[in-house]
């Protein structure tokens, strides 16, 4: 529907999906218009709160183990993932980087017009297009069919082992808080008013705003500027750090730096909006660094500060459940809360707030609640990626961490202008990093900037998570050429250095004989 009050190049409410039948065939999967609530059961085993990764992890792993299960989400299944985070973000990137193929392709002996087309609105579609087809999988008649007892509404505890949803009240045995997070919001006089985009709605948009300013330089605010600068935008990103995604290395974020720089980003570091006013259509922002204050014009602001979990509303206080509006729903190692009938997962409670780190925390939870099991949180090794072009990923220590915990370390770095398919590729920008326990091959964490670092981080979380030292990985055959090879680079760097001088002697002289 279209909202008359919409600035010129927004035919639609931020506040809805296109009604399209791609969007009408996710809700048939992921909230059906006409579904009702079972009738409840006497008792559960488990009653989840939410129905994102975490959540569908959780109640899919207790029915696989004979649990009587209640899944409650008060939206959509598949929560941020599916719906408003991971799959229309990594959605949209991907013609993003097809843009950016196109805009370079004379680099590669392509012909094609200065003036590529964007067609924004079909670029949206196919986003929902690839979201119907995966809701396919967060489908509330297939958990039913399964044995799940899906029900929509709002949860919230009625007392220590009660949950009430829209009307009714369930008793449970085990219950698991899986709510998730929201987006940050921004305290920014005048913000408010005029209005301000984030992960909830920017995926509405219909058409590109032509002027862009991204509050944040962390993974969203990186990923949403790349694309929207590639789609035609032009994109300002005021970050308050030094540096882009400021837990990452140094030189990683640097080399994001220099891409958003190429791709035409108005980059702002030390910066912040401190207010915002309207002008006609037109939004102004005030920036200031330390040394300076400027305003910039723009048509919209996404703001990508941070998330904030997930505990309002859910009444915790009935339930016993100890929480902080920070930090969220507060867990032991075991992911149990201060009800020891309660446990949560997912972004509602951890610092790392992934897809992958949801589902495996639920993994966890269901079996230290189900199963009498002492699986521990910290026991897990979590990669993760920001998918901007190029990527930009880690698995393991930092080596500013290793270094707090008096950890010797070694790296061993290989550039990807080093590795033949990266050369090929014309995507030679970048490196492999590993740390390893100096004296030892033992890898204690990796940075890995290139093109498909989102996959190659995966063999390095392998091996971290079964103990696989550098060693090993030099004898492991790679197939050649692949940009995965800069990892065995590495490795044969490491085997080099176990080469003593001794060693060389003997080996020079057992030559000469
Ligand atoms: C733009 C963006 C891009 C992202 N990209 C990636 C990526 O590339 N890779 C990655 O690993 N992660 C990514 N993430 C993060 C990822 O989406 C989340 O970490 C993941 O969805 C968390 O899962 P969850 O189950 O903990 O919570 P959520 O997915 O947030 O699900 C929680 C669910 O609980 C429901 N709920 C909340 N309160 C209640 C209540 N009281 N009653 C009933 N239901 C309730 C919500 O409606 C929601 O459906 C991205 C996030 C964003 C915003």
């Amino acid at each position: 529907m279209t909202n008359p009050s919409a600035p010129k190049w927004a035919t639609v409410s931020l506040n809805e999906t296109p009604d399209d039948r791609f969007h009408r065939a996710l809700l048939d999967n992921v909230h059906p218009p006409a579904w009702r609530n079972p009738k409840p059961a006497d008792k559960y085993t488990l009653i989840v709160i939410g129905a994102g990764p975490g959540g569908l992890t959780a109640a899919s792993e207790a029915v696989a183990l004979g649990a009587k299960v209640a899944l409650i989400e008060r939206d959509l299944i598949g929560g941020d993932r599916l719906n408003v985070g991971c799959v229309p973000s990594k959605a949209i990137i991907r013609t993003a980087r097809l843009y950016a193929e196109m805009r370079d392709a004379n680099n590669f002996g392509g012909q094609v017009p200065s003036n590529i087309g964007i067609d924004f609105a079909a670029i949206m579609e196919r986003m929902r297009r690839i979201q119907a087809h995966l809701g396919r999988g967060a489908s509330a008649p297939q958990l039913s069919e399964a044995g799940v007892d899906v029900y929509f509404g709002e949860a919230r505890f009625a007392g220590r082992d009660t949950v009430s949803v829209a009307g009714e009240t369930l008793r449970f045995r085990k219950a698991l808080i899986a709510t998730g997070a929201r987006a940050m919001t921004p305290p920014i006089p005048g913000l408010a008013e005029a209005g301000y985009l984030t992960n909830e709605n920017v995926f509405n948009l219909t058409e590109c705003p032509p002027r862009l300013l991204v509050m944040g330089g962390g993974p969203l605010g990186c990923e949403l500027a790349q694309a929207f600068c590639r789609f035609g935008a032009h994109v300002i990103i005021a970050q308050n750090d030094p540096t882009f995604l400021p837990n990452e290395e140094r030189d990683a974020a640097q080399v994001l730096s220099d891409a958003l720089a190429r791709d035409g980003v108005e980059i702002h570091l030390n910066t912040s909006a401190v207010a915002v006013r309207m002008e006609g259509a037109r939004k102004i922002v005030d920036l200031a660094s330390e040394d300076n204050k400027f305003s910039v014009s723009v048509d919209e602001i996404l703001a990508g500060i941070g998330r904030a979990p997930n505990v309002e509303n859910l009444n915790l206080e009935a339930a016993g459940v100890r929480y902080d509006t920070h930090i969220g729903i507060r867990v032991d190692d075991f992911l149990r809360t201060s009800n020891p009938r309660i446990y949560a997962a997912g972004d509602v409670c951890l610092e790392h707030k992934f897809t992958h780190t949801a589902e495996a925390s639920a993994r966890i939870a269901v079996r230290n609640a189900l199963m009498l099991g002492r699986k521990r949180l910290s026991a897990l090794t979590i990669p993760w990626c920001t998918y901007t072009d190029p990527e930009i990923a880690h698995v393991g220590l930092y080596v500013r961490e290793a270094r707090e915990q008096a950890i010797p370390v070694k790296t061993f770095t290989i550039l990807m202008h080093d590795v033949d398919r990266a050369v090929t590729d014309g995507e030679e920008e970048g490196f492999v990093k590993i740390h390893v326990r100096d004296g030892t091959d033992r890898i204690l964490g990796a940075t890995v900037v290139a093109s498909h670092a989102g996959e190659m981080i995966n063999g390095l979380s392998l091996a971290i998570n079964c103990g696989i030292g550098l060693r090993a990985l030099a004898r492991v055959i790679h197939t050649y050429p692949t940009q995965a090879e800069a990892i065995k680079m590495a490795a044969d760097a490491y085997d080099r250095t176990r080469m003593t001088p001794t060693l060389k002697s003997l080996t020079r002289r057992w030559l000469a004989w």
